[in-house]
């Protein structure tokens, strides 16, 4: 007893502290998506065909003014627990769509939604109006979901995105394979494409089991005639490793670049990655 409540006198400043932090991460966030202290990166989406970039997903950051750069990974859950996540998701949007209006037209881009976002009932109307102020050709815009958006609130979801599609926009299960196994009812989802989670890529080039794994899974969701983009793929031997075994459409991963600006993929929409099919092993520099 008296350990414990010398334990909860040492605990108590740190908890506080804690909590101080994180109230001020909150007050903060607000304040970054109403003023703008928010922006959007890049990263690019490679043809495994032609290897070049044929897209590219929109990354938002956070670029606080003492904390430096936060990833999404902690300011989103942030953002949908205090309800202001629709917000981000407007600007992110808003801003992907302007961008990708200004790069050639073969260059398409997607968005990530929050599962949240569709506990809203603006989030059909966020994407119409983002495509109406950026004039984007709505088959340019792709829209990424991830399993656990799907599962909960299924029918509302699935209507929503039903209405998103019906706009001309396409839709992606991001991190296939990391939630619920969505298996059995993989075809009866609202869905044109699906990106294998990189936790599939990581030991392929050494592991045959993991690359059978990943080619059964890429060919299961060819038969169901939707596109595939793997994500993750670092190095030249995992690519080197999957191209025999399995042809996703699309291939994403620090292999192929990092997220950039927008202007940044511009530049890079003329890039052809010099490692073609069968791959040999090769230099992997951008010619
Ligand atoms: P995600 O949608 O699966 O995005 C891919 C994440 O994997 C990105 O991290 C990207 O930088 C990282 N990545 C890409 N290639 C590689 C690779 O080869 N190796 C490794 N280790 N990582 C790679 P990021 O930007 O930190 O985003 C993390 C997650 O945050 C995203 O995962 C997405 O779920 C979420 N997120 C990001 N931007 C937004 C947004 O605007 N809205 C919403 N709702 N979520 C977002
Ligand atoms: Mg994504
Ligand atoms: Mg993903
Ligand atoms: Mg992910």
């Amino acid at each position: 007893k008296k350990n414990g409540k010398a334990r909860w006198q040492l605990f108590e400043p740190r908890i506080d502290e804690a909590f101080r932090t994180r109230q001020r991460l909150i007050e903060d966030l607000r304040a970054a998506v109403e003023k703008g202290g928010l922006n959007v990166v890049y990263q690019p989406i490679i043809s495994s065909k032609t290897m070049r970039v044929v897209s590219c997903e929109a990354l938002c950051r956070w670029n606080h003014p003492e904390l430096g750069v936060i990833s999404p990974a902690i300011f989103i859950p942030l953002a949908e627990e205090i309800g202001i996540i629709s917000g981000i998701s407007r600007y992110v949007l808003k801003a992907a769509t302007l961008e990708c209006a200004k790069w050639p037209e073969r260059i398409g881009v997607s968005v990530n939604l929050s599962a949240k976002d569709f506990h809203d009932d603006s989030v059909v109307g966020t994407v119409r109006e983002a495509l109406a102020n950026s004039g984007l050709d709505p088959a340019r815009l792709v829209v990424e979901v991830t399993e656990t958006a799907l599962l909960n609130n299924k029918l509302e979801t699935a209507a929503k995105l039903a209405m998103i599609r019906a706009e001309g926009v396409r839709i992606a299960l991001d991190d296939f394979g990391t939630g619920y196994s969505a298996l059995s009812y993989l075809h009866r989802l609202p869905i044109d494409k699906i990106k294998i989670d990189r936790s599939f890529v990581s030991d392929i080039a050494t592991n045959k089991h993991s690359l059978k794994l990943i080619a059964g899974i890429v060919g299961l969701c060819h038969s169901l005639g939707k596109s595939v983009t793997v994500e993750g793929i670092e190095t030249f031997d995992q690519l080197s490793a999957l191209l025999p075994e399995a042809r996703p459409e699309t291939l994403q991963g620090f292999l192929f670049g990092s997220a950039l600006t927008a202007n940044g993929i511009k530049t890079m929409s003329t890039a052809v990655w010099q490692f073609g099919a069968p791959p040999k092993p090769r230099s992997s520099q951008i010619s």
